[in-house]
């Protein structure tokens, strides 16, 4: 018999849209995804998993890891029902998240959604059907790919993809740290920086830069941002905290090391819709196009789609959260019309 709901993807969206639907007695089954590393690295939880302090989710006055908070994520939908696809079947123990129990859960890796119920194929061609599918897939953020890069990102080293996220921490107070990239996000990010920073390198691969014009004037106008024009990283220095970049300009190919105190990749996202090309209707960017941006409809009726697979504006955990609540809520109405409750 057909799933009534299986949920694909298990970062702040995918586990609230389980929290949701188990509630709803949809007894949502979830594909949580394999750990990986692309360079980037890719864990079942998402991008809280690389993050190190989380102090800007809403009930955590002290903060609380990422890890930790996606870890109750996954606890709360799983005592309510949710069944996550596994090597050892669908029941895996959570009673002690940090036992790296994860490391077993499937990749969803096709899906036919053509006709009804939909086809979702996991790892080993098993083939479950589903008369709603919830995609929650995310997006990961682009970074360099350098050795050092990944190995301080991954240790709280000082290296991060999410300046609002971790750059009021006080480890990066009163410093002077680098933004990598020349989009609006890069300039919200250094913008953001100097509340904290004693000054913001931005550092820029051209000469002119892809922000819309009121975020260039933006970082024009801000005292603390220096932009470094034509300039690439080529390394991330420092052992337990990284204490500088070696750069080179892409014109005159002179090399230079510039001291920083924190590094802050801003160099896009890629959503993580591949495996869905040719089935569902995805912006020029890959991001999956929602017929309303206030719902979660998609351009297949019964697949719904919530947080930053969609987003790549807010891209926090809160707000993915939300979209994964309003995304149950969305196929729980539209199953009760279907007649399937
Ligand atoms: P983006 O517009 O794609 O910009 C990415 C930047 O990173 C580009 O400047 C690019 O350089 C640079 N880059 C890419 N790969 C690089 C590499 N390997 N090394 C060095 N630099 C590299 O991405 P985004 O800034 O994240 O913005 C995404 C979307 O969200 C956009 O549509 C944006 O308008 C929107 N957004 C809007 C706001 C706002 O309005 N407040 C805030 C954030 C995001 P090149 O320019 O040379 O390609």
């Amino acid at each position: 018999m057909a799933e009534k709901v299986i949920i694909i993807g298990s970062g702040p969206a995918g586990w609230t849209a389980a929290i949701y639907a188990a509630r709803a007695n949809l007894n949502p089954l979830v594909f949580a995804g394999r750990p990986k590393q692309t360079p980037s690295t890719i864990l079942p939880g998402g991008q809280l998993m690389l993050t190190t302090e989380v102090d800007n989710y809403p009930g955590f006055p002290e903060g609380v890891t990422g890890p930790k908070l996606m870890a109750h994520f996954e606890q709360q939908a799983v005592r309510f029902g949710t069944r996550i696809v596994t090597d050892d079947g669908l029941n895996p123990d959570v009673s002690n998240p940090d036992d790296g129990h994860s490391y077993k859960y499937h990749d969803c890796t096709k899906l036919d959604l053509s006709s009804r119920p939909f086809k979702v194929w996991g790892e080993g061609d098993e083939l479950v059907e589903a008369q709603a599918v919830i995609i929650a897939t995310g997006a990961t953020a682009n970074w360099l790919g350098l050795e050092n890069e990944q190995r301080l990102a991954r240790s709280g080293g000082g290296v991060s993809a999410c300046a609002v996220c971790d750059g009021a921490l006080p480890v990066f107070r009163d410093k002077e740290l680098a933004v990598i990239g020349g989009g609006d996000s890069a300039i919200e990010e250094a913008s953001y920086l100097t509340k904290f920073a004693k000054k913001v390198y931005l550092i820029h691969r051209r000469d002119e830069l892809r922000a819309s014009k009121i975020m260039r004037q933006r970082a024009f106008d801000n005292p603390k941002i220096e932009i470094l024009w034509n300039k690439i990283v080529t390394d991330v220095l420092g052992d337990k905290m990284i204490s500088g970049l070696k750069l080179q300009d892409t014109q005159t190919k002179e090399k230079s090391d510039l001291p920083v105190g924190g590094l802050f990749l801003a160099i896009g996202h890629t959503p993580a819709t591949k495996f869905l090309k040719g089935q569902l209707e995805l912006d020029s960017k890959g991001y999956i196009n929602l017929k309303d941006p206030y719902r979660s409809f998609t351009s297949i009726e019964g697949v719904f789609a919530a947080g930053d697979v969609v987003d790549s504006v807010y891209r926090q955990a809160i707000t993915a959260a939300g979209m994964g609540c309003r995304s149950a809520i969305d196929a729980e109405r539209w199953l009760a019309e279907q007649g399937i409750e």
